[in-house]
């Protein structure tokens, strides 16, 4: 959103003008003129005081966007430093997922997440649905996974057998 200046500038002006009033009305003898006068000032000071109201709702309006700003920064940043944790291989010909690099396991088991929620920054862990499949709990896709055998024999797929889990 652009930044709207005009609420402070209709501010500013109205109180100059408010103050050119009070400063003629100083001097004043005729009643009447000053009757004029005083309700000039009064509408003056209304209109400043709807200007300063305005003013504060965008500045509000502002700081609520900062906010969301800042927000999705700090998602994005996470998520940068998540998605760096991955890497995309290729479980079964055709079938694509993420994989927990080794270097950046951070303590975590080996494991895969979900190549279609990946391209929506999200990390969906894939978990095993049946003996050959994979499913994405999020997004309900089915991965076709290696053979459960080797799988339970390394804690995932073995090196070497085209597969690129870890070592176990
Ligand atoms: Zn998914």
């Amino acid at each position: 959103m652009a930044i709207d200046v005009g609420s402070m500038l209709s501010l500013a002006s109205s109180l100059k003008a408010a103050t050119d009033i009070a400063k003629t009305m100083i001097g004043l003898r005729d009643e009447t003129l000053f009757q004029t006068k005083a309700a000039e000032l009064v509408s003056l000071i209304m209109s400043a005081n709807s200007s300063a109201l305005a003013a504060q709702m965008e500045q509000s309006t502002l700081l609520q966007e900062k906010r969301a700003l800042e927000e999705k920064l700090v998602k994005a940043e996470n998520w940068q430093h998540e998605a760096k944790r991955y890497a995309l291989r290729e479980i079964t010909p055709g079938a694509f997922v993420y994989a927990l690099k080794q270097e950046m396991a951070e303590g975590e088991p080996f494991h895969t997440i979900c190549a279609n929620c990946y391209s929506d920054h999200r990390k969906t862990v894939l978990q095993r649905s049946d003996s050959v499949h994979d499913s994405c709990p999020h997004c309900k896709a089915q991965i076709r996974a290696r053979d459960p055998q080797s799988r339970q024999r390394v804690g995932y797929y073995p090196a070497g057998s085209g597969g690129d889990g870890w070592m176990a």
